[in-house]
């Protein structure tokens, strides 16, 4: 491993030294011809870890809702990784469904669902989030810095949208393997570690928000903001979370 990555801060913790170079985006999201140079950080062997665990799960579960360029290829690379696991292979079985969707029209097309916690994904994406903040721009996004990502529902999406459009250091605009991860981040004006993003996956989409049936979302919205700058309420109440809710 290079050097560059040993002996600084975690960029996930911003608590413990780095010692080991963790790829911001798993390699096992994108296809064996498009990952070179993808982004990597600094990180410590805990965080490394659990970030691996959430990305063992969603690297198999993710191509089920592709829409990009690549989604069947995507899907093939599934088939052969659940020969290999048979955890990851019960799960998925025990879970698929298959229903008929019409797009904006067009025909009625059958379409095969597996159980998705989208939990997960929200959380990979705050690693994300972090891993991007310290890639781009350096940032350490410690304890002070609330750091939340989710799906949105369109008014939440509409209320980010318009923090997004505001002031910016610097801006950032991303195609990661044909489409495989797509991302935007602005570095604000407004204080030193607020940062936005919005990514999406495979431009794979997914539902079952109980509160909002038949809607389907793909973009994933991420903020990091230190927890005492104006921003940061109203940032946890667009995008929920445990300080959102004590506000
Ligand atoms: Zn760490």
């Amino acid at each position: 491993m290079s050097k560059a990555f040993k002996g600084g801060l975690c960029a996930y913790c911003c608590s413990a030294e780095s010692s080991t170079a963790d790829h911001v985006i798993a390699r096992g999201f994108f296809p064996e011809d498009q990952r070179g140079n993808l982004p990597k950080v600094g990180a410590c062997v805990d965080c490394n870890n659990r970030k691996s665990q959430l990305e063992h799960t969603l690297t198999a579960v993710m191509p089920f809702g592709a829409r990009h360029g690549r989604a069947t290829e995507a899907l093939l690379a599934v088939e052969r990784m659940l020969v290999r696991n048979q955890r990851l292979h019960r799960l998925l079985a025990g879970g698929v469904r298959y229903a008929f969707r019409s797009i904006n029209g067009s025909p009625w097309m059958p379409e095969m669902t597996v159980p998705f916690d989208s939990c997960s994904m929200e959380q990979l994406s705050e690693y994300i989030v972090k891993g991007l903040a310290r890639y781009h721009w350096e940032l350490d996004i410690g304890e002070d810095t609330f750091v939340r990502a989710s799906f949105l529902r369109p008014e939440g999406a509409a209320a980010f949208d318009r923090f997004f459009a505001g002031a910016v250091k610097d801006r950032v605009s991303c195609d990661l393997g044909q489409g495989v991860f797509r991302y935007e981040g602005i570095l604000s004006v407004e204080s030193p570690n607020l940062t936005l993003w919005k990514m999406s996956i495979y431009g794979a989409e997914v539902g079952g928000d109980p509160a909002a049936p038949g809607q389907r979302v793909s973009m994933v919205y991420g903020v990091t903001v230190d927890k005492a700058s104006r921003a940061a309420g109203l940032l946890a109440q667009i995008l929920g979370g445990a300080e959102a809710a004590t506000e």
